[in-house]
């Protein structure tokens, strides 16, 4: 199959600047780099690349505006109604702000459409509803005093993401941040930049008072760099690999500064005989290839019981055989291409790793079309736990099945990994399925589904896969410090 593009909506590309205390500005340096479309590997738009002169600004707006600024003093309702007019804005341009997201990022508009900005519409509005819902505790002490605790702001919060879902990451860091009170400023992904700084922009026009919020668009090791180490920023929320947040720890750890992490995986999904078979044949192939394979909660170590070990195989094959790859803008594809010729190469090494290795590659294993970083659905069955495929986290459309004996035998072998994000589970023996949710080291586990998400309940890792909570109520923990006030009655 060709993949020539016929856009069915372009989007228009406003904001390319970064965007400190309410003004877009060049960078400090006047540099830009190039944002590209995945799917085409063409030049969407230059973007401003800051770095820590630009930071400089923005640290100097958002501390002013938390400082000064009427964010954190308002009456809390009032940054709740702001936060719902931000959300109803996206709803307004969601078709826009959906094909964009497809533009940059290379998903299929189906995705960005049905999942992302509604989930990330939601989870602003779930937050937005908790502005007014932050307090403290009256709490009996010795003597005669009174004691209460107070939930402030923190502060200024640093926020850098990733790209493999630009809008959903903003609201999952915007949401919690702007409820409590603190002011931000956000580097995206310099894959993935443009959605970023449009919700800038709609969150100007929504009234968030300017230098709330700043983005400042650029790389990791320079504009990333500089928010962590910038004394003016009191707490780093950081989504991405394990390795940049070793950095970031030691980057942060002059100055102390609070850190979350949501990091990588290599989630182990278990398949017990007993199981919905059809079901869980969809879950596991939605569970791994879904965006691409790049999730960090993928199920990409599928556990089989023995017995239905081929039979479930051949399930998963015939699947893999009808995925829709192609152009991501038209609603009908279900798998578009790669975020970036980097991300493409390291996914290709894996797979040549899996067949050196002795795995048998049962579909895909190949670049689909010849232009865009798109890559086969690749399944490789006869994996063994000691395999790169099986021990590393791919990111990307490479789905390993592993065959399993027992119950015993899969706690530890589910285990036997640095990462812990999430799990899954799909059998009919309730009891199967509480051992598993209760003995497996991961912050999310999924019984006979996959990848359910909800503002409401809050992931995160255990392990290697990060620090702290996001989303729901524990996702606010992050953006909030106790002070305790003792009162003499004397
Ligand atoms: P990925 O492999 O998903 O690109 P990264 O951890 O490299 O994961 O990137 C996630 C985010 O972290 C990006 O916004 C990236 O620019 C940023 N980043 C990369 N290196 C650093 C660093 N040394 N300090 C701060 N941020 C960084």
């Amino acid at each position: 199959m060709a993949t020539t593009l016929e856009p069915i909506a372009q989007p228009k590309i406003h904001q390319t600047e970064c965007f400190i205390g309410g003004r877009w500005t060049p960078s400090v340096s006047g540099k830009t780099f190039e944002t590209i479309n995945p799917a085409t590997e063409e030049v969407i738009a230059q973007v401003a690349e800051g770095d820590a002169a630009d930071v400089d600004l923005a640290v100097a707006a958002a501390r002013k505006a938390f400082e000064q600024g009427p964010w954190r003093k308002m009456d809390a309702r009032d940054r709740g109604r702001l936060m719902h007019k931000l959300a109803d804005l996206m709803e307004e341009e969601i078709d826009e702000l959906a094909a964009l997201e497809t533009l940059d990022n290379g998903k299929p508009i189906r995705d960005s459409r049905n999942a992302d900005l509604p989930l990330a519409i939601d989870c602003l509005r779930y937050y937005a509803g908790y502005a007014d819902k932050i307090h403290g505790q009256t709490i009996p002490v010795r003597g005669n005093y009174f004691t209460y605790t107070r939930r402030e702001p923190m502060g200024v919060a640093g926020q850098i993401i990733p790209w493999n879902f630009p809008i959903l990451m903003v609201a999952w860091k915007w949401g919690p941040a702007l409820a409590a009170g603190c002011t931000i400023v956000m580097k995206p992904a310099e894959q993935t930049p443009l959605t970023c700084l449009r919700l800038a922009r709609l969150a100007q026009k929504a009234g968030i008072p300017d230098g709330v919020i700043n983005v400042v668009p650029g790389y990791g090791p320079t504009a990333g760099a500089a928010i962590v180490k910038h004394p003016g920023v009191d707490k780093i929320a950081f989504t991405g690999e394990h390795r940049t947040a070793q950095i970031i720890m030691r980057d942060a750890s002059e100055t102390l500064k609070r850190l979350t992490f949501e990091l990588g995986g290599k989630s182990p999904n278990v398949v017990f005989a007993d199981a919905d078979l059809d079901a869980a044949a969809a879950g596991a192939h939605f569970g791994l290839y879904f965006n691409q394979g790049q999730c960090c909660c993928a199920g990409s170590r599928l556990f089989v019981e023995e017995k239905i070990y081929d039979k479930f195989v051949e399930r998963l094959s015939a699947l893999n055989e009808k995925r829709k790859l192609g152009n991501p803008l038209d609603p009908e594809t279900e798998q578009g291409p790669q975020v970036d010729q980097d991300q493409f190469n390291k996914i290709m090494h894996f797979i040549d790793l899996g067949k050196q290795q002795g795995a048998q590659c049962v579909n895909g294993g190949k670049r689909f079309g010849n232009r865009g970083y798109f890559i086969e659905p690749t399944m490789f069955t006869g994996v063994t736990d000691d395999m790169a495929i099986a021990r590393d986290e791919i990111f990307g459309p490479v789905l390993s099945v592993l065959k399993f004996k027992n119950l015993d035998e899969i706690v530890q072998r589910a285990n036997n990994t640095v990462f812990g994000l999430a799990a899954a589970v799909w059998t009919r023996d309730v009891g199967k399925a509480h051992h598993l949710a209760n003995n497996v080291r991961a912050g999310t586990v999924w019984v006979n589904c996959y990848d359910v998400f909800d503002a409401a309940a809050p992931f995160g890792g255990f392990k290697m896969s990060g620090m702290g909570r996001e989303l729901g109520e524990r996702g606010l923990d992050a953006y909030t410090e106790t002070k305790t006030v003792t009162m003499s009655l004397a």
